[in-house]
């Protein structure tokens, strides 16, 4: 399939998700696509798509402008996680700015479903107080970069999942580190909670299937799970397939319509 151009489209995808990488297989069977995939940089390994990457910030959303200028971008696909809000509301920003169209890749939220036990909470620091006073032992699916917000709390033991082995002491005292990296299995979460005792789960709403495991096997267990709700974004277009951002890319874009 080809756009209605000859020339090549250039996209910047903002990746750091498994839907990223995804998309990123996609358009690199793309002969009139030209794709950057932009990583934060959090991860050390980064799993290295197959069409050119960059890693690092871009210096706020005036540094995206520059660069969407600079590099003559002519679309943008927003595929970063659900809760990276402050790089979407960049991109937001600066595609406004710029004129470049911009389209977001997002994963429905994960719904409560039968036998689930849910406690919503808007954020990081209320999923904290949610886990209560007395001491739990609780399982932190939320990444490495806000367990600070958890060091007020060293009441509570703590099972924490991150990708990449910790480069020095994590901020709470009771604390095991798992290191491994997602898609995960339930079967096997479920035997990773009940091996550590898990009382409580604490999770971010990031949908999909490959954190879900750790949902479904609080569901199994029984265990509470403190979910905490999206970030707000401005509004944007979204769509939550793969599928849908290579159609506009490919049905619905042409070079000509980039507007700066
Ligand atoms: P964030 O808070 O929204 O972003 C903070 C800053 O990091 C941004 O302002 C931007 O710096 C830079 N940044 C973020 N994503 C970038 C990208 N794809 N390319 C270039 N620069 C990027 O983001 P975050 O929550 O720290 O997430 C960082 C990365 O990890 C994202 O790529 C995200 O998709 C991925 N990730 C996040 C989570 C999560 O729970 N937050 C989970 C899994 C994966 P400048 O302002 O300098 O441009």
């Amino acid at each position: 399939m080809a756009p209605r151009s000859d020339k090549l489209l250039r996209v910047l995808i903002l990746g750091g998700t498994a839907d990223a990488n995804r998309l990123a297989a996609a358009v690199a069977a793309e002969p009139h696509i030209d794709t950057v995939l932009s990583f934060a940089g959090r991860t050390e390994t980064p799993k290295l798509p197959p069409i050119p990457s960059r890693i690092g910030g871009f210096g706020g959303a005036a540094g995206l402008m520059d660069y969407l200028r600079a590099e003559r971008i002519d679309r943008v696909v927003d595929a970063t996680h659900p809760f990276a809000a402050q790089m979407s509301r960049n991109a937001v920003e600066a595609c406004v700015a710029t004129g470049v169209p911009l389209l977001a890749l997002e994963r429905a939220p994960w719904q409560p479903r039968s036998g689930d036990r849910w406690i919503e909470v808007d954020d990081l620091p209320a999923a904290a107080i949610a886990l209560g006073g007395a001491p739990r032992r609780v399982f932190l699916g939320i990444g490495r970069q806000n367990l600070d917000l958890f060091a007020d709390y060293q009441q509570h033991s703590y099972l924490v999942r991150l990708v990449d082995p910790p480069r020095g002491p994590l901020p709470l005292s009771q604390v095991e580190v798992v290191v491994a990296r997602g898609p995960f299995d339930r079967t096997a979460d479920r035997a990773l909670l009940a091996a550590h005792r898990t009382e409580i789960v604490v999770a971010k709403n990031a949908g999909g299937d490959a954190a879900v495991a750790k949902i479904e096997a609080a569901r199994d267990l029984g265990l509470p799970v403190v979910m905490v709700r999206r970030p707000s974004i401005p509004p944007r277009r979204t769509v939550p397939s793969v599928a849908d951002v290579m159609d506009w890319l490919v049905h619905d874009s042409t070079p000509t319509e980039r507007g700066v």
